[in-house]
């Protein structure tokens, strides 16, 4: 093991540097990467030298998500106590399901779980779990909504028609869940938005109503805090109204923005999360811990125990409950996904977590304003959002992107609201400054410029109206 861990100090260390010095991988094709790259398996060992050549080779090619030119996802940068807790979470190597099993770690995800009830108004009846992902956790809440609609579904399968409800913004993840619950992807309907892509309480009761009256059982709304592409935070207080007068569970899916129930000063962009019935985020997006690090929690603990908990003598042999986390998880064999997360909040404080959630707020207020100032942009995204919708003179946002990427510039990814296309940048890397995000529009601007015939004759090769 010490050879391996000397292994893996050498390699981050090389990572490390080549991050700062080309903080973009020169992209391979994926069409030629099993040429370019020795991935393939053999029959025969290969020597502790060649195999660690490889190694550096293959990590040295990979996509950097940490470094200051990585704008393309939810996520990016590197929280170095979170990293830490994920190594320490590897070398212990335990599963979540049993105290017997993890014992203190146990304690570490119900402090989290509790805390962050505490943080969103939850009352005493609140719990959580960690889920393999946002999508998940989505999963988890649309299964309890289930549940509580009719308790009987899980042991008689769904006969109902039964309706859910979500914004034409809101995450691909619930049309999938919809499906994956017994639903069925036709009965998830879309509601509008407004200008802001916030999602529409009067067109929400419409479509209640009209189902209702064609016989269908509405039973979930799902509401976003930070939408995919514009980062637009729902109103939560008229949906929550209306979930009241129709008896409909509310989940509120902030895994993009939820963190900002860690900060005094954006709180107020989901006013009302107390109303609630479940509410999930994810610590892999705003706080930077590595992948993947999501929380789901629930007013109602009972229905989180109704819905995941199952007898199994072979596992559940010691303790109560209460700190057998299995009984509450999707999974049975579970990763220790908590210790990242309390390895950030316990160095830092909640404050800590506050400044870095402002942090990102304050960059995209930098970007947004460098945006309005310069008459070569156009800014489609609003205030209080970390996602920075533009286009630079009308160059495609999807040819401007790729070049980029394929020049090995900067990664940033494009979006659409209401049929109009723009690049998408993410201020996301608390780790970044003022100075990296000034940075990014001049290396977009530098290249534009050298190449700005070049990506005109791409757009019209494509044929993509400029
Ligand atoms: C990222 C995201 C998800 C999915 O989370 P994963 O961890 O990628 O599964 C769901 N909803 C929203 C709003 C997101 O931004």
């Amino acid at each position: 093991m010490q050879k391996n861990l000397q292994i893996f100090q050498r390699l981050a260390e090389k990572l490390l540097e080549a991050e700062i010095e080309d903080p973009i991988a020169s992209p391979i094709p994926a069409s030629t990467l099993f040429e370019t790259l020795p991935i393939s398996l053999k029959d025969n060992p290969i020597s502790e030298e060649a195999f660690e050549e490889i190694l550096e080779k293959i990590i040295l090619s990979t996509p950097r998500t940490a470094t200051r030119l990585f704008f393309n996802q939810l996520f990016g940068g590197r929280n170095p106590k979170a990293t830490l807790g994920d190594l320490v979470a590897v070398m212990l190597n335990n599963s979540m399901y049993t105290y017997k099993v993890a014992g203190p770690q146990v304690g570490i995800e119900k402090e989290i779980i509790r805390k962050s009830c505490d943080l969103v108004g939850y009352g005493r009846d609140s719990d959580g779990t960690f889920a393999p992902g946002g999508s998940m956790s989505n999963f988890m809440a649309i299964m309890m909504a289930r549940d509580a609609f009719n308790s009987n579904i899980k042991n008689n399968g769904v006969s109902q028609k039964l309706t859910l409800y979500t914004s034409i913004e809101s995450h691909y993840s619930i049309a999938k869940n919809a499906a994956f619950i017994g639903v069925g992807k036709k009965r998830v309907r879309y509601i509008n938005t407004n200008q802001y892509g916030q999602m529409d309480p009067d067109h929400l009761e419409v479509k209640i109503k009209e189902d209702l009256q064609n016989g269908y059982h509405p039973f979930f709304v799902n509401a976003t805090a930070g939408t995919t592409v514009l980062g637009a935070f729902d109103s939560i207080e008229p949906l929550s109204k209306i979930c009241k007068k129709y008896s409909l569970w509310l989940h509120l899916d902030g895994a993009y923005c939820g963190s900002v129930i860690f900060s005094s000063k954006y709180k107020h962009l989901v006013k009302g999360i107390e109303k609630t019935d479940s509410f999930s985020y994810n610590a892999h997006k705003m706080i930077g811990t590595p992948l993947t690090c999501s929380i789901i929690l629930t007013n109602h603990k009972k229905h989180l125990y109704d819905s995941f908990s199952n007898d199994a003598s072979y596992l559940y042999q010691t303790d109560g409950d209460d700190y057998n986390l299995g009984k509450t998880s999707i999974q049975c064999g579970r990763r220790n996904d908590a210790l990242k997360f309390w390895t950030v909040w316990k160095s830092v404080g909640t404050l800590g977590l506050e400044k870095i959630v402002d942090h990102q707020f304050y960059l995209a207020q930098v970007a947004r304003d460098y945006i309005l100032k310069n008459k070569d942009y156009t800014l489609y995204s609003f205030d209080d959002s970390i996602s920075i919708c533009f286009n630079y003179k009308n160059i495609p946002a999807q040819v401007l992107c790729t070049a980029l990427y394929e020049h090995a510039e900067a990664m940033v990814g494009f979006g659409t609201f209401r049929e109009i296309e723009f690049i998408r940048l993410i201020t996301i890397n608390s780790n970044n400054s003022e100075v990296e995000i000034i940075n990014f529009f001049s290396i977009l601007e530098d290249f534009a410029a050298k190449n700005e015939t070049y990506l005109r004759q791409i757009a019209l090769k494509e044929s993509i109206p400029i």
